[in-house]
């Protein structure tokens, strides 16, 4: 059996998501961006909220999960290095960590970078992974704690995942990002391809997440240090890796 995701607008640009088990009726919500939106949710589907799994601290992902908690005595699972920052947490999870939702086992990666402690959550056997603030469509997070070194390793974690990985990020920021990808790497057609259907999806009000690793990994300059291309565009031809990754987060953050 399937696991079913369902995608809720929050708040001004985040999705809130809800990841369903039919066999074991268990149901969490991926963060707590705002929690009206998610208990409607709830409520249309029928769904009882069993577990609330935070990718990072910040506001916009843990700031409903005590309103959520009182709600549903619902079990909060987050990073244990950040667990200080994280309200209401049951489950401290880390790096490398892997826990059961009902039958399926869910992996936990430290993606740090936007924030430290910030985890991500595959479940395998669905191909599903949810990267909050670390990967996004096309981007990724501000580098509001780490460094770019470290961002760049919790990237290449994400980067060995099958290309068929549906990547659920946690804002729609990704017209914003094709524009900014294609200023540094403008010569790559299916970045060209793919930035035309955000347009157009973007223009018919439509979500642009979630989307498939392959298809990041193809387009979002932030996983392709290696690419010839951008490495000439950002005049670092034959640079180290993370000196790539570096220079591209800087230019996003000055675009
Ligand atoms: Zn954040
Ligand atoms: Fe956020």
């Amino acid at each position: 059996h399937m696991l079913q995701v369902h995608q809720i607008p929050c708040l001004s640009d985040n999705y809130g998501y809800l990841i369903h088990d039919d066999d074991s009726g268990m149901t969490a919500t991926i963060d707590t961006p705002e929690v009206a939106p998610i208990n409607e949710a709830l409520k249309q589907k029928g769904w009882r909220l069993t577990h609330i799994l935070n990718t990072h601290h910040h506001f916009d992902h843990a700031g409903g999960n005590l309103e959520l908690k009182e709600q549903w005595d619902c079990t909060i699972i987050g990073s244990g290095p950040d667990a200080d920052r994280i309200p209401g947490i049951d489950t401290k999870v880390d790096d490398g960590d892997e826990f059961l939702f009902g039958d399926h086992s869910v992996k936990v990666f430290d993606v740090s970078g936007h924030t430290i402690g910030h985890i991500a959550f595959h479940f395998a056997d669905s191909d599903i992974l949810f990267s909050g603030d670390a990967l996004f469509s096309l981007g990724c997070g501000r580098l509001f704690e780490g460094t770019p070194a470290q961002m760049w390793q919790s990237l290449s974690k994400l980067i060995k995942l099958p290309d068929s990985t549906i990547v659920y990020c946690a804002h729609e920021y990704t017209q914003a990002n094709a524009a900014f990808a294609l200023s540094v790497e403008p010569e790559n057609e299916a970045l060209q391809a793919r930035s035309k259907e955000i347009d157009e999806l973007r223009a018919s009000g439509k979500p642009t997440v979630p989307s498939l690793l392959g298809l990041e990994k193809a387009t979002n300059p932030f996983l392709r240090p290696t690419s010839p291309d951008l490495q000439r565009n950002l005049g670092l031809q034959g640079a180290d890796l993370t000196e790539v990754f570096a220079e591209t987060r800087r230019r996003k953050d000055n675009f």
